[in-house]
């Protein structure tokens, strides 16, 4: 879930108390839309443009393609116990890496379908036996959002480098964010860490040339869109070439470039916080758990929550903003996430976005039983409700709630607008609808009152 603020010199009325305007200048914007249709229809089709950075003309919305949506389908999928053993085969030499892009190993289809309002994929390993995982507790919730994908980007040109993975091969856009993990050492030992971190029995960490290489790849190809350049790991601040790998993205021209981190090296340094913005870091997406610190003691750290505080504060003080990054798993923490979208609004001068993220049983959790992973699974369709409960506010999830993908929409006109010499096309997420949500609240930094955007007046 994204939130975002916005600058308003409003007068000592609350905004939330003056819907009535809001519904008027809504019901016009509806009818002027309309008509706006209507003339459109009858003009004759203009041609758009060919930008420096594009593989070729810009797409018209039925230009667009998409992905099989709806339900019963039948997609790729993978045996979550396939996937450690072929891994483990490939580190022991008794497999050739090269078999993850030739051959299909731990690849099964998958079935999704609809069962009493519920969204299920079902799966079969002819090896370990069936799966069963819940994609959704809200059919409706997720038709809607999938009826609104806005479609696939432009298709990759020339990138045989970057987007070769066999059945995996990313065929459209380049992504909106670029992963790079400096290192797989951490100064924390949490449980769960989607990574393994400190554990896996070697040290992966990338040479100053490595991170170039990669850097250099992924500026290579077209369409040659924005991304944000997100330096992760393990922990991508304890890497000796984290400040150098920042100055050196922003000097290719990426124009986000964001360390994914717990805080403590922020918290623990105002030096170091100064020279990572200094070197280009336009901020940090952070974990935190929730804004006590009982949610977060399952990291292990006694004053963690105080740390999350403090790292903050620096990166703030150094003119960086923060991401709140959550990592939800049913019956833990999901009935804190209310309380953090208030911390954030509390904070709205110092935090810009949150991201809620339902835990993926990955690195340490990859062994969990499929009872736990069936009590602890956590959909977007829960989250959207709870969030509505927690903070009993006017926030629906049949009306505030879109796929990812749409905020698109409006770097397509910035894509315009901004001329066909442009070195870079405006940032484009694609992802697929059942992959990530986003909405949007108007926060009074003064009254810290908020309302989804389609409740603004
Ligand atoms: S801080 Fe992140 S990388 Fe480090 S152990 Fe915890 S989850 Fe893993």
């Amino acid at each position: 879930m994204y939130t975002d603020h916005m600058f308003r010199n409003e007068g000592e009325k609350s905004f939330l108390r003056n819907w009535s305007g809001s519904s008027c200048i809504s019901g016009i914007a509806n009818l002027a839309w309309k008509m706006l249709q209507a003339v459109n229809r009858r003009l004759p089709e203009g041609e758009l443009p060919s930008p420096k950075w594009a593989p070729g003309k810009m797409l018209k919305s039925y230009e667009r393609s998409a992905p099989t949506l709806g339900f019963p389908r039948v997609t790729d999928s993978l045996c979550p116990r396939c996937v450690p053993e072929v891994r483990n085969a490939i580190i022991k030499g008794e497999m050739d890496i090269s078999a993850l892009i030739s051959g299909q190993p731990g690849e099964i289809k998958a079935h999704i379908v609809e069962e009493n309002g519920r969204v299920l994929m079902r799966k079969v390993c002819d090896k370990h036996g069936p799966f069963e995982d819940v994609l959704s507790t809200n059919s409706h919730f997720t038709r809607r959002i999938e009826s609104l994908f806005l479609g696939r980007d432009f298709k990759c040109a020339e990138d045989k480098d970057v987007h070769r993975h066999g059945t995996s091969t990313i065929k459209f856009g380049r992504g909106a964010v670029l992963t790079v993990d400096l290192t797989n050492r951490c100064n924390m030992m949490c449980n769960p860490c989607f990574m393994d971190a400190n554990q896996v029995g070697y040290v992966h960490q990338p040479s100053f040339e490595d991170i170039k290489a990669i850097l250099d790849r992924a500026v290579s190809f077209k369409p040659r869109r924005q991304v944000i350049v997100l330096f992760s790991g393990g922990e991508p601040t304890i890497s000796p070439h984290f400040i150098e790998a920042v100055a050196y993205a922003k000097k290719i021209g990426f124009y986000r470039v964001m360390a994914a981190t717990n805080g403590i090296r922020f918290a623990q340094s105002e030096e170091f916080t100064r020279q990572a913005h200094e070197a280009g870091l336009h901020g940090a997406y952070l974990q935190f758990d929730g804004t006590s610190e009982e949610k977060n003691r399952h990291r292990g750290v006694g004053n963690l929550f105080d740390v999350k505080l403090q790292a903050v504060e620096n990166m703030a003080k150094a003119g960086m903003k923060t991401t709140l990054v959550t990592t939800i798993v049913n019956g833990v923490n999901n009935d804190g996430i209310g309380s953090i979208v208030e911390f954030a609004i509390r904070n709205i001068d110092k935090i810009q976005t949150i991201a809620f993220q339902p835990v993926s049983f990955t690195g340490r959790d990859e062994d969990i039983d499929d009872q736990t992973r069936y009590a602890h699974r956590y959909t977007l369709s829960q989250m959207v409700e709870d969030l509505k409960t927690q903070l009993n506010a006017d926030w629906e999830p049949l009306r505030d709630w879109f796929p990812l993908s749409s905020y698109s929409a409006f770097t397509s006109v910035m894509d315009l607008l901004q001329g066909d010499d442009a070195p870079w096309g405006w940032s484009a997420c694609n992802c697929h609808p059942n992959c990530g949500i986003f909405t949007l609240l108007v926060v009074n930094r003064r009254t810290h009152e908020f309302a989804p955007l389609a409740m603004w007046p």
